[in-house]
């Protein structure tokens, strides 16, 4: 019988076959490789890398998908599929010799903490490709002043190069989206871009500086850091933070770990 798409996991299958090649292109596939997936669904992304790697590891939730992969991929030895919320995965705990690279058309409903999820294990991934809402990939790649620039853009760019590489209409998927869609590649930085001395300092900070956007840093940060000391590194304690560069967020991260 046929999968009638659920809303509650965020079902949104990718049935144009134009864009499912264009990702598996996008991917640079290669044999030795450790693929994980994040709802493989229906296996649209899947089929395409299945036999192109060692080792394939599916996190799918929907139960009934996952009966369905267990039959669709019988026999092939290097699936492992697993009955999971990728919420609960410890992807540090999945890698063998190499970092991990990760793939998804992520459920759009929870697809900001499975992003801050995936961060807190960068150390473990050696690339990600995601398919997101456009607004999501649009706040991954803002620039300081921007209006889409916040706490997702200065979090994904301290960690990873962010790379937006083509859109994806609504008629793509079925049942359609609302929303325009983006597929986007991120590639952890070999050496950090800013020297951030407590990467748990730098998190809260971050979440601190940006809790109410149209407020200052002064209003903000009060609680935590005065506005002599954001002087003292040259800030502005009347700006917004979304007008704060990355290096600018790292010097007052460092700056409260001394405190
Ligand atoms: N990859 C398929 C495709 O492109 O057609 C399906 C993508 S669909 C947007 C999202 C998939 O993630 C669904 O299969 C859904 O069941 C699954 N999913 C939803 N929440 C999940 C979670 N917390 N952990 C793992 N999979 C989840």
């Amino acid at each position: 019988m046929a999968h009638k798409a659920r809303k509650r996991f965020g079902q949104n299958f990718l049935q144009d076959q134009y864009y499912q090649f264009q990702i598996a292109d996008s991917l640079q596939l290669q044999q030795p490789d450790h693929w994980v997936e994040i709802g493989p669904g229906q296996g649209a992304i899947t089929d395409h890398i299945a036999g192109q790697c060692d080792l394939l590891e599916l996190i799918e939730l929907d139960r009934d998908l996952v009966a369905m992969l267990e039959k669709r991929y019988y026999g092939n030895d290097s699936i492992k599929i697993y009955s999971q919320d990728a919420l609960s995965v410890d992807f540090c705990a999945l890698v063998k010799t190499n970092p991990v690279r990760l793939v998804g058309n992520l459920p759009y409903n929870i697809s900001t903490p499975l992003i801050f999820h995936f961060l807190k294990q960068r150390e473990c991934i050696q690339d990600a490709h995601f398919l997101l809402q456009k607004e999501v990939v649009d706040r991954m790649v803002a620039v300081p002043g921007e209006k889409a620039y916040g706490k997702l853009s200065v979090m994904i760019q301290q960690a990873f190069q962010v790379l937006s590489l083509f859109d994806i209409p609504p008629e793509a998927f079925h049942p359609a989206p609302k929303v325009q869609s983006s597929f986007v590649r991120l590639t952890p930085h070999l050496s950090p871009i800013v020297d951030v001395d407590d990467q748990a300092v730098f998190a809260d900070l971050v979440k601190m500086a940006f809790v109410q956007k149209r407020k200052t840093l002064h209003n903000n940060l009060k609680t935590i850091i005065s506005d002599d000391a954001l002087k003292s590194i040259d800030i502005n304690p009347s700006c917004r933070a979304e007008t704060l560069t990355l290096e600018q967020f790292a010097a007052i991260s460092n700056l409260l770990g001394k405190q």
